[in-house]
Formats: structure tokens, C-alpha cells, sequence
């Protein structure tokens, strides 16, 4: 597009700012940090933005967030626990408080279409199931009352059906079946409000019974392998146990080993899902897509335990290595995961805007609740153990990591990543929403309403970026004030 029309304005606006190609155009290998995304035109609310999202060919996701396969970062816990954002769980729900009036609820209607609205005592998730309030709760009031507060209408917290946190879809759905009520709560052991499920959503997961989950209605589940004789047994296993897509697991992903990986397992298992990776390059991806690949994991050296770059010399600046492989990939219909160096919130917005259909985490979720390993107390600091699987630590207490770092036989071996620690960040149940929730008010910022509008406005060249020089970086921060305190959410 070249100029465009403010509609009743006076004429048109110059050009400003660069499309993704020109942004990439000349050589210099760009971060997340070194661009930001022009604002564009609001006409929708965040929560509408859609962000459903292919992981390979054949899967769908609701939310395009993944946990890293890493030791400290996925086990099973993690695997159910982001498995179920995708699943009909609502976890950002419009939430009142008992102080809060009928009028509040009804501009909740009118904005965003729904009754069954669930109370805690902040008005917050996260905070004391105290009641909810649905249509029947309000339904009779006259004009007059809608200042009544919630706390005399609602249905309280002894009356309601609700369901722990863990509940399985299929458990939540008997329990909505038999109390015949349109929502259920999921709250916590503390009986804080974790997620909510409406039985229109459900009947929605009836309706669609492919999207993000598998034809058994199990939860979706993928898994690393690497590209050995023996990863070959692991492989049969993780098939046997119902496992949809396996990511074969390579920090260089273009070699003869996983080409040959691949044929082998689309030769053996013609229904399985097959990610390859990683690779940085269009050359890298068209050798794995030649091959077979359903998805593509894209990033070298990036990760922030990794050291390949200045060990191996090899990787590349992760936005232009998103935008090159994902524009490349995309004329073969073969989504790309942006796998590495998330550090924020908006990072999983500009690896979307760049073309990533997913996007692969893991410090960002090490560290939580569903992470793996115990908290332990350093100069009063709760931490958790993060380490790359690269790192000598993992090497050597984890023989799968070793085979994607080192190949056995080497005498001398050489670390690609590091060990360390993170802060406690809580449970996922609550960080994850403030991501999905971020997710939402970016593309909306952009003015696209879902993110395959967000995609196809990035290719048609009507999503323009500007780069950011140091300066930039400095004034976008938070900046001159003397102390102050980042809370996020
Ligand atoms: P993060 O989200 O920035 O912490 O990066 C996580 C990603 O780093 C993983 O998904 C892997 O692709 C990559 N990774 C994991 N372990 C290592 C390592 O030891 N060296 C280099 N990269 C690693």
C-alpha cells in the first residue's frame, strides 16, 4: 500500500516508517530490541483479538506460547499446565468485586457480551472466589438499582459448583453437565480464581473437536528427540504414548543426521508431526523442508543461557533470523516457532509481527510453580536452578542433552550454554494470562484483530517497523527516576 486515506480526513499522509523488507533489507543482523513496531488504528477491544495460531501443518493452538524442552524448564507438570491455556480454560476473565455495582456489570455486557461474571474480593484473578453474578442474579432489577452492589445480588461463594485447579477438561465438562450452570470457576487450593469455563466454550471444543487437542480429545503434547540410533527407541515410546509432534532437537539443525531423522519418521509414523530445527537461514530450512518438516524451530545463540555464539562463532541476531526463515518457510505453508531470547512481553509480539506462528520460551517460564526443581534461598532471594542444555551442568547429569550439544565420542567437550538461577515468578497460571493478555493489547496497538491479520499486514507491507538506535533503547526504557519498582501484573 502505498499512501493511505484517513477516511473523512483532508487527503493523504506521507509514507513513515520502514516494511519488514525494508527493515531487513541490508545485512545488519537485527534483535527484538532494535526495532519497534509503528502504532496503527484501534477499532476493536483487546480481548476480541484473536490468537489462535498454527504450530506445524496439521496443529492448530489457541494461545502461541511453548515451553522450551529443557530440563528446568518442561516436565510433566509444565506440559499439563500450558497445554490447558489452550483448551477452553479462560483465564482472563472480566472479574468484579462485591463493590462493584449491577451498572458495572451491565457496561461489562454491553462491551463484551457475556453475563456470568465471577467475583473475588479485589476484582481481580487471582485474589478470593467470594460469588458470581449471572443474568438471573439481575436480570428483574429496575433502571434504578443498577447501583446496587454486587455484594447484595450475587450468588455467593457457598452456593457455587466449582472445580480445583488441575481439573481435566473432560472432568470440568461432566461437572458443568450436572450442576447445569453456564459457568464453572477453577480456583485454587487457597481458593483464589485461577481460570473459568464456560459451557458455550465447551460446546465449542465439542463443535471443533480438532482445535488444540487430538483426535483422542487428550490434551496436545510434543517432545524432544535427538537424531541417534537410539533416539530412534525413544521415539517408538513417545509415539506409543500418544505423544502429537516431536521436535527434533539440534542446535544446528542442518545436517545429514536430522534429514535423514526425518525421513525416517515420516517413512514410520506418516500421521506424526515432525518440527526440525534450529536453523537461522533460508538455506538451513529449505534442506529440512525438502526433507519433510511440518514446523521449523529458528534461533541460534540467542537463548539466555547460551554461549554458541561466542563459542562456536555460528547463530544470528534472532529478529532477522525469525523474519528470514519464517518469510522463506511460509511459501511452503511450514509455520515457524520463534525459539530464544523472549525476554518481555513485547518480544513475543514483534517474533509474531515478524512472521513466528509460535513462540518457544524458557527463562521465561523457569522458575515457576510448574517448573521443574525445588526453590531454594539465595542472600534472601527465592530462586530456581535455569540452565541451558548445553551447559556442562546438564551434560553431565542428562544423557539427551548431551547428544543434541556434543557428539560422544569427543575427548574434549565444549559448552554451548551456562547454569544459573531465576526468581520465583509464581505459577504460570497467573503469568500466563498476563501473556496472553499482552499479546492481546499489542496487536491491537497494531490495529490487527488477529494474528494471522497481523501476518498477512507485515507481507502486504502495511505493518511498518522503525529501527532503534541506543538512544531510542535508553528513552523507551523506564528512565530518570530516582527509585522505582516493576511490578507487571
Ligand atoms: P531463552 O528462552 O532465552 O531462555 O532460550 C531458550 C532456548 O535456548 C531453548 O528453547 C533452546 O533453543 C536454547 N537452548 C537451550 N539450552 C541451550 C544451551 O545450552 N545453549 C544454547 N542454547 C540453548
Amino acid at each position: 500500500m502505498a499512501d493511505y486515506l484517513i477516511s473523512g480526513g483532508t487527503g493523504y499522509v506521507p509514507e513513515d516508517g520502514l516494511t519488514a523488507q525494508q527493515l531487513f533489507a541490508n545485512a545488519d543482523g537485527l534483535t527484538y530490541n532494535d526495532f519497534l513496531i509503528l502504532p496503527g488504528f484501534i477499532d476493536f477491544t483487546a480481548d476480541e483479538v484473536d490468537l489462535t495460531s498454527a504450530l506445524t501443518r496439521k496443529i492448530t493452538l489457541k494461545t502461541p506460547l511453548i515451553s522450551s524442552p529443557m530440563d528446568t524448564v518442561t516436565e510433566a507438570d509444565m506440559a499439563i499446565a500450558m497445554a490447558k491455556f489452550e483448551q477452553g480454560f479462560i483465564t482472563d476473565p472480566v472479574v468484579l468485586s462485591p463493590s462493584h455495582t449491577v451498572g458495572d456489570v451491565l457496561e461489562a455486557k454491553i462491551r463484551h457480551g457475556f453475563s456470568g461474571i465471577p467475583i473475588t474480593e479485589t476484582g481481580t484473578m487471582g485474589s478470593k472466589l467470594v460469588g458470581i453474578v449471572t443474568s438471573r442474579d439481575i436480570d428483574f432489577l429496575a433502571e434504578k438499582d443498577h447501583t446496587t452492589l454486587l455484594s447484595e445480588v450475587m450468588t455467593p461463594r457457598n452456593e457455587l459448583v466449582v472445580a480445583p485447579a488441575g481439573v481435566t477438561l473432560k472432568e470440568a465438562n461432566e461437572i458443568l453437565q450436572r450442576s447445569k450452570k453456564g459457568k464453572l470457576p477453577i480456583v485454587n487450593d487457597r481458593d483464589e480464581l485461577v481460570a473459568i469455563i464456560a459451557r458455550t466454550d465447551l460446546k465449542k471444543n465439542r463443535d471443533y473437536p480438532l482445535a488444540s487437542k487430538d483426535s483422542h480429545k487428550q490434551l496436545l503434547c510434543g517432545a524432544a528427540v535427538g537424531t541417534r540410533e537410539d533416539d530412534k527407541y525413544r521415539l517408538d515410546l513417545l509415539t506409543q504414548a500418544g505423544a502429537d509432534v516431536i521436535v527434533l532437537d539440534s542446535s544446528q539443525g542442518n545436517s545429514v543426521y536430522q534429514i535423514a531423522m526425518v525421513h525416517y519418521v515420516r517413512q514410520k509414523y506418516p500421521r506424526l508431526q515432525v518440527i526440525g530445527g534450529n536453523v537461522v537461514t533460508a538455506a538451513q530450512a529449505k534442506n529440512l523442508i525438502d526433507a519433510g518438516v511440518d514446523g521449523l524451530r529458528v534461533g541460534m545463540g540467542c537463548g539466555s543461557i547460551c554461549i554458541t555464539q561466542e563459542v562456536m562463532a555460528c547463530g544470528r541476531p534472532q529478529g532477522t533470523a525469525v523474519y528470514k526463515v519464517a518469510e522463506y518457510a511460509r511459501r511452503f505453508g511450514v509455520p515457524v516457532i520463534a525459539d530464544g531470547g523472549i525476554q518481555t512481553v513485547g518480544h513475543v509480539v514483534k517474533a509474531l509481527a515478524l512472521g513466528a506462528s509460535t513462540v518457544m520460551m524458557g527463562s521465561l517460564l523457569a522458575a515457576t510453580t510448574e517448573a521443574p526443581g525445588e526453590y531454594f534461598f539465595s542472600d534472601g532471594v527465592r530462586l530456581k536452578k535455569y540452565r541451558g542444555m548445553g551447559s556442562l551442568d546438564a551434560m553431565e547429569k542428562c544423557s539427551g542433552s548431551q547428544k543434541r550439544y556434543f557428539s560422544e565420542g569427543d575427548k574434549v567437550k565444549i559448552a554451548q550454554g551456562v547454569s544459573g538461577s531465576i526468581q520465583d515468578k509464581g505459577s504460570i497460571q497467573k503469568f500466563v494470562p498476563y501473556l496472553i493478555a499482552g499479546i492481546q493489547h499489542g496487536c491491537q496497538d497494531i490495529g490487527a484483530r488477529s494474528l494471522s491479520v497481523l501476518r498477512s499486514m507485515m507481507y502486504s507491507g502495511e505493518l511498518k517497523f522503525e529501527k532503534r538506535t541506543m538512544s531510542a533503547q535508553i528513552e523507551g526504557g523506564v528512565h530518570g527516576l530516582h527509585s522505582y519498582e516493576k511490578r507487571l501484573y
